[in-house]
């Protein structure tokens, strides 16, 4: 493993002769992001795959499982992408069939879900470009991995920057390539309020100055949503929202009769986790999602600067992520989650 750049935000675009030679040794890559995808997934995955076309690989993109309604713009019929809940041979023989595999977003091969054994037996060069912390670094021969960046949108950024004929000039990337990379980063950051620093916006700067349409991305994923899922929202904090004032922190559990009754779709609560933490006092928000087919309960944690919510994910609920945003997942009814949350929490707070 060749650990490429433990990336400092303030120094110039990092090494990329490692990944500039692979590139030119190979054929055929493919891309790789996470199970259920978000914009920094969807939009590095793609960004990725279409830097890599320009420079003449055929390339397959790949996903665990479909897009949310909500992103599919940014891979639409045509671009190629596949995913393993749709097209699992032909995943398994664009994996297996690779000279080069590009992971992006993800710290685990776990969080691929159903890929890791096909990902760590294939024989093609692999390399992983992500800011979640203490990500699997023996399993790839070259790592972009930093975790002062805001998304892996802005490290493939930086990445990208780096190469020689791209030379750091944002003109040489395409439209498509920038309007990807802006998304993530738009939306991992909750549109510029969290994980930004000032590389955030020099790199936001010079991807308008490409041509980005913000407006018209802001409006397709941020402002395109349905009229149940905004009564959802309203009926989760006017109902179901419940403040724990001895640990600071607030919960949702929304239930699978919940999502039923409005319409549910992937994607719908994204940003939800975020609400209750506009309240004073609260310093750690948990929303909980009743998956009842899949026989567990998905948590998203998010928290103010000073809790690590990767610890509570990763010592309770079976996740990981970032210090103020995590998630993972628990077998158990949702009915039996309140008083989890309790438990967890005051072991969390005992450590
Ligand atoms: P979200 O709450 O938006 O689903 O996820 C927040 C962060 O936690 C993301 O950076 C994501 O990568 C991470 N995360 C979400 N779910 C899981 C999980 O099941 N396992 C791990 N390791 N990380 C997760
Ligand atoms: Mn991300």
């Amino acid at each position: 493993m060749h650990f490429e750049i433990a990336m400092r935000t303030d120094t110039p675009f990092p090494g990329t002769g490692r990944l500039d030679a692979l590139i030119s040794k190979s054929s055929r890559a493919v891309t790789i992001s996470h199970f259920r995808p978000d914009g920094d997934a969807a939009g590095s995955l793609m960004a990725c795959t279409r830097y890599l076309r320009g420079r003449g690989l055929d390339v397959t993109p790949v996903l665990p499982c479909p897009l949310a309604d909500y992103l599919k713009f940014i891979a639409p019929p045509g671009s190629g992408l596949i995913d393993y809940e749709t097209s699992p041979v032909e995943v398994d023989a664009a994996i297996a069939g690779a000279d080069l595999i590009v992971c992006l977003d993800f710290n685990r091969l776990s969080r691929t879900e159903y890929l890791e054994n096909q990902i760590l037996s294939a024989a093609g060069a692999k390399v992983l470009i992500d800011h979640h912390v203490e990500p699997d670094t023996d399993r790839f021969d070259v790592v972009y991995s930093s975790t002062e960046v805001s998304s892996a949108c802005e490290l493939l950024y930086r990445v990208l920057m780096g190469m020689p004929e791209i030379g750091g000039d944002v003109s040489n990337l395409s439209l498509e390539v920038a309007e990807n990379l802006y998304t993530g980063m738009m939306t991992d950051t909750n549109n510029f309020a969290n994980s930004v620093s000032p590389s955030t916006f020099v790199m936001a700067a010079s991807l308008l100055e490409r041509g980005v349409d913000k407006n018209a991305l802001q409006f397709k994923v941020l402002n395109n949503h349905t009229e149940p899922r905004m009564r959802l929202m309203g009926h989760l904090l006017k109902d179901k929202m419940t403040l724990l004032p001895r640990f600071g922190a607030a919960y949702m559990v929304l239930t699978a009769e919940e999502k039923e009754m409005y319409s549910f779709r992937p994607g719908d609560a994204e940003g939800f986790v975020n609400l209750p933490l506009t309240i004073a006092g609260v310093n750690i928000s948990a929303f909980f999602t009743e998956c009842r087919e899949e026989g567990y309960v998905r948590v998203s944690l998010r928290s103010r600067p000073g809790t690590d919510v990767n610890a509570l994910a990763r010592g309770w609920y079976n996740g990981g992520g970032h210090i103020n945003a995590a998630g993972g997942r628990i077998a158990m009814p949702a009915e039996e989650i309140p008083a989890y949350l309790l438990k967890s929490l005051e072991e969390f707070f005992e450590k």
